[in-house]
């Protein structure tokens, strides 16, 4: 029996255009590659035009190729074939009195991720960016852990959360004088070191000399601790590392963040001694979220300092935000401040702080009936709490 395919059906699918690749994630090196395999640049001049492209993108932020006036007319037509600068759409914007911006950002249909300006942490300002859509981890206290991981983010979408920051600042050209956007933390969504192929792509773009400029020193990725990829984390990256501990025995540790099943204390503090670069000038932060009767009394406080003995380090303590659901508490101010106190007599500083920005949080906090927005303002109270705490003025100095 023969049988008859009707080819004209799939023809269109051939023909389908391919997906532009956006410059924006790309290395310098890489996009080097880029240029040189579309056929768009000559093997011998990719160099010297993937400068000048990234230039144009990462140092004045340009979205157009139109815009690029020393390049050919005729090569940005043909650039504008194969590849995109293009930003993500910003789904939503909120200004704090005191200054903290939020954008909700759609990286793509139902990805959605927020980022958050603070102003006054680190040098002058940080932001806090996400490097998954949810997380595979399940910590008891982190609303994040609740929600499955939707996908990682790409370093084209990590960048995009820094480019429109920047759109929003004015920070355009990115020179480093005078600028309001001054340090980074990976402290959003999602584990970073289960993303560390795009998250060090990020960083290398973020800190090239050619773009944005923010040095290695400033930017900081916190993980729950996934030691095999702590030393790769500190050889590719030179990024500033901070701990998610938040218990000093392997029992409770087990039950707040259950990675730690899998890589328990001993095998995570060996990690962290062994971080590259580690040194009084570059210090590791540990943070410990503040719960009530859970991991807040003296003993723990001082348990916490024998831990980290030897460490250069700094504890930033981080009051609990309570989430709909959930069992834990925020320990009470005097139990906060006697914890602190402990650990400032041993020596390590550890700032508490307020987080900001309460009330555009509260804002947002009614958008809770589409997935995508409880998810959105989850994030934000973590990172909100994290990042008010993790980059005190001293340890930026000293990293200056
Ligand atoms: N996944 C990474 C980075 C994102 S979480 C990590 O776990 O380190 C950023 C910080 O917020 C972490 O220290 C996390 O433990 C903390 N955090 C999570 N839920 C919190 C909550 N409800 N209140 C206060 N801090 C929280
Ligand atoms: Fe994931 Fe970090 Fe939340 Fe743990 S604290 S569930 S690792 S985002």
């Amino acid at each position: 029996m023969s049988v008859t395919l009707d080819l004209s059906r799939v023809a269109p699918a051939v023909d389908a255009p391919k997906p532009l690749i956006n410059l924006s994630g790309l290395t310098r090196p890489q996009m080097v590659a880029a240029l040189t395999e579309s056929g768009v640049v000559e093997h011998g001049k990719a160099k010297m035009r993937a400068t000048q492209i990234f230039r144009w993108v990462h140092h004045r932020g340009i979205t157009d190729f139109a815009q690029m006036s020393d390049v050919a007319k005729e090569t940005r037509a043909r650039l504008a074939e194969h590849f995109t600068i293009a930003r993500p759409e910003v789904v939503e914007r909120q200004v704090s009195k005191d200054g903290t911006r939020k954008w909700l950002i759609r990286m793509a249909p139902g990805i959605e991720v927020e980022t958050v300006y603070i102003p006054s942490v680190g040098r002058v300002g940080a932001l806090c960016v996400s490097s998954q859509v949810g997380c595979t981890l399940n910590c008891s206290f982190c609303h994040t852990g609740t929600q499955a991981l939707v996908r990682n983010l790409t370093a084209a979408e990590i960048v995009a959360q820094v480019q429109i920051a920047k759109d929003d600042l004015g920070e355009w050209p990115s020179d480093k004088e005078d600028r309001l956007l001054s340090n980074i933390v990976f402290m959003g969504m999602g584990e970073p070191l289960y993303n560390l192929g795009q998250v060090a792509d990020a960083i290398e773009i973020i800190s090239d000399n050619e773009g944005i400029t923010i040095s290695r020193r400033r930017i900081t990725v916190s993980t729950s601790g996934v030691v095999p990829q702590l030393e790769a984390l500190g050889e590719k990256t030179q990024a500033m590392l901070a701990i998610s501990l938040h218990a000093t025995n392997d029992a409770l540790r087990d039950e707040l963040v259950p990675l730690n099943k899998k890589y328990p204390l001993d095998q995570l503090m060996a990690g962290i001694r062994a971080y590259p670069g580690l040194s009084n000038a570059r210090r590791v932060t540990f943070e410990y979220v503040m719960l009530k009767g859970v991991n807040d009394s003296p003993d723990e406080a001082r348990a916490l300092v024998k831990l980290i003995k030897g460490i250069p380090a700094k504890v930033n303590l981080i009051p609990f935000n309570p989430w709909p659901g959930t069992d834990y508490q925020c320990s009470d101010w005097a139990a906060i401040e006697a914890f602190a106190a402990i650990l400032n007599k041993a020596g390590y500083s550890s700032p508490i702080r307020t987080p900001r920005g309460r009330d555009i949080l509260a804002a947002c906090g009614q958008l809770k009936s589409e997935s995508e927005k409880v998810r959105a303002s989850a994030m934000r109270k973590l990172s909100m709490a994290a990042m008010a705490g993790v980059l005190d003025d001293d340890e930026d100095e000293a990293a200056a």
